[in-house]
């Protein structure tokens, strides 16, 4: 009824594609062995050490979605039976340890509660118990997409330390590269990987590993290794073979395109945006809440992920709330998924997004809510909009004190 005109896609990923991205893949294919490709490929992998925060790391672009890119990190640090410790806290993380068990590692799971961040005390206290160093691994997500919730990777790495425990600390960055601060090289992260669809703006086909000195060290005796993985094998000159084949040359277009606007815009720029909308979005979720129809998936507001919130819906059908928010509005939003499947929501509000597809989305949601008479449904989007105008004032106060 309401939803011809441009469509709104707030699912966790894949995420918008901007149009300058789109326009920069929409080109014929050139050589894969010489001239432009080759440079192209060279700034990418520069500029990912950037977003990555790193001038140690080595980076690695592949053909593959996140799953891919999970295996690749694996395979390439580790060997069969050799155990990982996956810190639960949403359907992700547990994904990545299941991809490690199907590589036949011994995989073990610190519980977690998929409402919280992993705990970094807990870690700790498992890695002082293991006084063998059999763990040869911690396995981390900054944010784990399902349950929306973002973890403290400094305090993990304080953990390890604390424990005095010599595990590889490696971390997916898929749900929260290029939204909020990422910081390889002084969080002492030995390996972070990302996805080109999230943050990123990209569409979904390319991961990125890079790679640390540690991590390097123990791919030196890793047996998992694999050809098509292979860091060594993508480590000769020859342009050709940093794809283990042809390179995906439509999605480095777009990537090329994505990163220039994320760094022209700049990453602190960027991540300032997120904390905004994501504090628009926690505004509205908030008022909603005081109704009982929602409720925060999170409950400590500081472990809510500035790319994701999943939103429970205890007073309504949550797929009567998808279905009439991309019917009736066009607005895509996510459900919940894994244990908490048929719950709730998700909202995406990571990469290509700005106020009005934020307002666009929380308006819909809130016309849902009344049409679906969820008790307190209206008043979500002022809060949101209070929350803003509130948040840009305090800013311009501070520019005008420094001008
Ligand atoms: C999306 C996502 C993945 C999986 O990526 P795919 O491209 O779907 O394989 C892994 N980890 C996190 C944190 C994600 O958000």
């Amino acid at each position: 009824m309401l939803a011809k005109g441009r469509e709104v896609l707030m699912i966790p990923g894949p995420t918008t594609v901007p149009d300058a991205v789109l326009s920069a893949m929409h080109r014929p294919a050139i050589d894969i062995r010489r001239g432009p490709l080759v440079d192209l490929t060279d700034t990418l992998l520069a500029d990912l050490k950037t977003v990555f925060g790193t001038r140690e790391a080595k980076t690695f672009i592949y053909a593959a979605n996140g799953h891919g890119t999970w295996e690749a990190a694996l395979s390439n640090v580790m060997s069969r039976g050799e155990k990982v410790l996956v810190l639960d806290c949403g359907r992700f993380a547990r994904g990545w340890g299941e991809m490690a068990s199907g590589l036949g590692l011994d995989v073990e799971i610190l519980p977690g509660d998929w409402r919280r961040a992993a705990d970094p005390d807990a870690l700790q206290a498992r890695l002082a118990e293991d006084t063998g160093h059999e763990i040869k691994a911690v396995l981390t997500v900054q944010v784990d997409t399902a349950s929306s919730v973002i973890n403290d990777i400094p305090a993990m790495r304080k953990a390890i330390d604390a424990a005095g425990h010599p595990a590889l600390f490696l971390v997916d960055a898929i749900a929260s590269l290029g939204t909020t601060p990422f910081e390889m090289d002084a969080w002492g992260i030995d390996l972070a990987l990302t996805g080109s669809q999230k943050g990123l703006m990209t569409p979904p086909g390319l991961g990125v590993i890079a790679a640390g000195p540690r991590a390097f060290k123990a791919h030196e005796n890793a047996d998992l290794r694999t050809r098509y993985w292979d860091w060594t094998a993508r480590m000769g000159r020859e342009h050709y073979m940093k794809y283990c084949g042809t390179p995906p040359e439509h999605m480095l277009f777009g990537f090329r395109k994505a990163l220039d606007m994320l760094l022209e815009e700049g990453l602190d720029a960027a991540f300032r945006r997120h904390a905004l909308l994501s504090g628009a979005v926690h505004a509205a979720v908030a008022h909603w809440a005081k109704g009982g129809a929602v409720a925060f998936n999170v409950t400590d507001p500081a472990q809510r992920s500035p790319s994701v919130t999943t939103v429970l819906t205890p007073g309504l059908a949550p797929m009567d709330l998808i279905a009439f928010c991309e019917d009736t509005c066009g607005v895509t939003l996510g459900g919940t998924i894994g244990e908490i499947a048929g719950t709730g929501i998700r909202i995406g509000h990571m990469g290509h997004v700005n106020a009005p597809t934020v307002f666009g989305a929380l308006g819909a949601i809130e016309t849902g809510l009344a049409v679906l008479g969820a008790a307190g449904a209206s008043g979500g989007l002022t809060a949101a909009t209070g929350f803003l105008a509130e948040a840009v004032a305090r800013e311009r106060a501070v520019e005008t004190v420094r001008a």
